[in-house]
């Protein structure tokens, strides 16, 4: 298949819309990272998702709406809460789970009762969706496993000759993928960390958000090295990963004598030391520089563990350890 490369004129945002209409694939912007778009309603789109990205078709993928109004049309029991945060934090980077009606596609859920939605805060992106006329299912537009896509370039490097077209927009503002919230159980959840906070949650709706302990478990370096599931990658570069967290100078010291030492041993070494960046400006940075890494052909990269005090920190983290398949060293 040959991938079109795509600008954000009105013409070519019209044609992306069609082949979205008619059940093919556009990779398109939003702010957390770039998109791989199909059909949401359409089933046989959702199963050329899975297969371009070559992921488990029991991932579920979000749905991307233009108007929360949409939401009535997918979704089933929609709690009190959905309305307060769609309102509050759309468009952004905060996908909620509720329940599905039966017209939403097995395909594009995995399978699930529940459907993801949320609401890109990207003009390229809603007027893409306006244009396709229904709800697009959009997974990050990258090979499973990889570094999520930051650049219409890490999407051409990852898909071309897989999807049908590549819109080249601006790279993503935010550089991590959405927080996933599930407001199905008895209290809201967080499945997957995002810029949005579980602080900012809380606040907008006067009750306690938890995070789903698969996540903070890892996290934990003491738990780490016991917990289930800890051994496969995500979101990760060709390279070996080493994280070393501990008193900020130590971990300068001893990642720049690992560096030598590795050198010496004929390894191509790279190093990822934020230092007291601002985390926002590291969130939009990680994905970019993973990838960085892989073209220039490093084999082992060494990273300093960023700060976990405040929630972004966090996110960031969550990213990082999956990067290095949870290899953390304290020192
Ligand atoms: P990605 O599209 O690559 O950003 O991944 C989508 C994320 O949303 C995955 O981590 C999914 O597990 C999560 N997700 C999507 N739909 C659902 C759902 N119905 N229930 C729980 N998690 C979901
Ligand atoms: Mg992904």
């Amino acid at each position: 298949m040959k991938t079109r490369l795509l600008t954000t004129s009105p013409k070519h945002l019209r044609l992306a819309a069609d082949i979205i209409s008619a059940g093919g694939l556009v990779a398109f912007p939003t702010e957390t990272v770039y998109g791989l778009g199909g059909d949401a309603m359409n089933p046989s789109a959702a199963a050329l998702i899975y297969e371009a990205k070559g992921r488990p078709s029991d991932n579920p993928l979000i749905v991307h709406l233009a108007d929360p109004a949409e939401a009535v049309h997918l979704t089933e029991d929609i709690p009190e809460t959905f309305a307060r945060l769609a309102e509050r934090f759309w468009p952004g980077p905060l996908t909620l789970v509720v329940r599905k009606k039966a017209s939403v596609p097995d395909a594009t859920t995995g399978g699930l009762p529940t459907v993801a939605l949320r609401i890109p805060d990207n003009a390229v992106a809603l007027e893409l969706i306006r244009l396709a006329r229904t709800p697009v299912a959009a997974p990050s537009a990258n090979l499973s496993g990889h570094p999520s896509p930051t650049c219409w370039e890490h999407v051409r490097a990852d898909l071309d000759g897989r999807i049908d077209a590549i819109i080249k927009g601006d790279p993503s503002r935010v550089g991590l993928e959405s927080t996933v919230l599930d407001l199905t159980g008895p209290a809201p959840l967080i499945l997957r960390p995002g810029l949005v906070t579980p602080e900012e949650i809380e606040a907008a709706l006067g009750q306690p958000v938890t995070y789903d302990p698969a996540i903070t478990e890892p996290m934990d370096p003491k738990s780490a090295p016991r917990a289930p599931g800890m051994k496969y990658r995500h979101y990760a570069p060709r390279a070996e990963m080493i994280v070393f967290k501990g008193d900020p100078e130590v971990v300068v010291r001893i990642i720049e004598e690992r560096r030598l030492q590795e050198k010496a041993a004929g390894k191509k070494v790279g190093t990822l030391l934020y230092g007291q960046a601002e985390k926002h400006l590291i969130a939009r940075d990680f994905f970019s520089r993973l990838r960085q890494m892989d073209q220039t052909g490093v084999d082992l990269i060494l990273a300093a563990a960023v700060s976990t005090e405040d929630s972004v920190g966090f996110s960031i983290m969550n990213r990082m350890l999956k990067a290095a398949g949870y290899r953390i060293e304290e020192v």
